[in-house]
């Protein structure tokens, strides 16, 4: 066996690269900068007094370094906020939110700048930037880790490995813990310790009619309840408590299956994913350059891990198998900045028809089309559907659909396969995972939230009736629904 320790997905087939690319709008918000004529802009009121009560750094279209400041990961949404103010604290937080309820202007939350959607900057919006909330306290003895709203993953893993410690996150370093955890969490090792949104133990809020409240168990229940899984829908989340666990060895095998058969390979790895033990990870992905891998890895003692991974060996008898074993790195794989149309869906299995529509979206997209998909089991699948606000409960396979573009001519082709495939597996799949779709139109997202859905948008009324947070998957305020 080798040693492999890149973190979740040794996994993937996409380029590792510094996170330079990824965080340089972030970190072009370092000169404050404010223009006369940005007073009164785009009839958003005093902008200028704004910017005079701010302590950090605040930008407006006038600005230098505005465009490079409102630049996101996903180069696709090209998008031009009203302002953007780099929150020092939490007063900055409620001077911006009561400025945007003043004005009715909308709100868009940045954290780590990595949504799909590109939810971190709206047009003609107010823009939260969280950059400067990014503090790590971890808490060995009682095993929790508070993060500040905008800290990335690898400043969380970073901080809980030094004390011995982990939690589900995400594959890549530079996502942001908490626009990750809110919508839900597409994470490793959620079969033994639920996903990213099931370790919340406690959150600090802050709503938009500037109110800092506390949630927890005990604390404004309702709205704990509506940040697992709701996503950013209900106010600035300052603060997130975490819950630790050990960290494990994953053991690990892949089997590069190129493209012959690429549905038997399919079937094949939903028999093996069937009845997989919670201690089990598993992926199958399809590459456009190199067509189908599989992997599964299993957590903890290496001689069940061995026992077990033989099945998969088994399963595969024409792919070499190749062994491999990873430890939590905090960094992750970080993904060079693209342009990116995204699709998403959660199936329960991977039927015979399931396997047609995806060998199809395989052969279709040669060369430019990708997709993946992720065991949900165990843990994560046997929390209550209601009792918390993500809806991805039971075993299933999380899918995402994404097909890259580097020339503006090839947008278009990008965008109608990703939206083809992802409409031919609906019948199968009406859920998904929010943070794997583009914007999506209010009927969708009331059907992924299904039962959920009536108590999201109660809760959306009571706290965020103007719908200042819109730039998300919204749930418009149960009033407006
Ligand atoms: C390269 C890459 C790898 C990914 N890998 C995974 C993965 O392994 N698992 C997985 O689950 N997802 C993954 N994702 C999806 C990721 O979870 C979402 O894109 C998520 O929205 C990114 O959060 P962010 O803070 O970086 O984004 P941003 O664009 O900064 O924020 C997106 C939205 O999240 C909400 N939000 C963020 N912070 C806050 C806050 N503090 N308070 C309130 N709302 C907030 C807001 O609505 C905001 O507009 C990946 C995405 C990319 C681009």
């Amino acid at each position: 066996m080798t040693t492999d320790r890149t973190n979740t997905r040794g996994w993937t087939r996409r380029q590792a690269v510094t996170a330079s690319l990824a965080t340089a709008g972030a970190a072009a918000l370092g000169s404050r900068a404010l223009a006369a004529g940005d007073s009164a802009a785009g009839g958003g009121g005093d902008l200028g007094e704004l910017a005079q009560r701010i302590q950090g750094r605040f930008l407006t279209r006038a600005s230098s370094g505005y465009d490079d400041a409102r630049k996101v990961w996903n180069q696709a949404y090209d998008r031009r906020p009203l302002a953007m103010a780099r929150c020092a604290d939490f007063d900055d937080v409620r001077r911006c939110l009561e400025f945007a309820s003043r004005h009715a202007l909308p709100v868009a939350i940045r954290g780590g700048g990595h949504s799909y959607a590109g939810f971190g900057v709206a047009e003609g919006a107010l823009q939260i930037d969280l950059g400067a909330f990014n503090s790590v306290r971890v808490d060995r003895d009682r095993r929790v880790a508070s993060v500040g709203g905008g800290a990335k993953i690898r400043d969380l893993l970073t901080a809980t490995l030094a004390a011995g410690l982990t939690t589900p996150m995400g594959a890549c370093g530079a996502v942001g813990v908490a626009g990750l955890a809110l919508a839900g969490g597409d994470t490793a090792a959620r079969g033994l310790f639920g996903t990213a949104c099931d370790n919340i133990l406690g959150a600090q809020i802050v709503t938009a009619d500037g109110e800092v409240l506390e949630l927890g168990p005990h604390q404004n229940t309702d709205l704990f309840w509506a940040i697992r899984g709701g996503g950013g829908n209900f106010g600035v989340v300052t603060r997130l408590d975490f819950r630790l666990h050990p960290v494990l060895a994953l053991h690990n095998v892949a089997f590069d299956l190129g493209w012959n058969d690429i549905g038997g390979a399919m079937r094949t790895f939903g028999d093996l994913v069937r009845d997989a033990p919670d201690a089990v990870r598993a992926g199958f992905e399809v590459s456009a350059e190199s067509g189908a891998s599989a992997t599964c890895g299993y957590y903890g003692d290496p001689a069940a891990a061995a026992a077990y991974l033989k099945t998969w060996t088994a399963a595969f008898p024409r792919a070499e198998a190749k062994t491999f074993t990873s430890m939590p790195n905090p960094q992750g794989e970080v993904w060079e900045t693209t342009s990116v149309a995204v699709d998403g869906a959660f199936l329960e299995g991977l039927s015979d028809g399931v396997a047609d529509v995806l060998a199809r979206a395989a052969a279709a997209g040669r060369g430019f089309g990708d997709f993946e998909m992720g065991l949900s089991s165990g843990v994560a699948a046997r929390v209550g559907m209601t009792d918390t606000a993500y809806p991805l409960r039971g075993r299933g396979l999380s899918l995402l659909l994404s097909s890259e573009w580097r020339r503006p001519e090839d947008r278009a082709r990008s965008e109608h396969w990703v939206a083809e495939y992802g409409a031919a597996l609906r019948p199968w799949a009406r859920r998904a995972y929010v943070n794997y779709l583009a914007p999506s139109s209010p009927e969708r997202i009331r059907e992924i939230y299904g039962v959920n859905y009536p108590r999201l948008a109660r809760i959306k009324a009571r706290y965020d009736p103007a719908n200042l947070f819109r730039s998300n998957q919204n749930i418009p305020p149960a009033s407006a629904a």
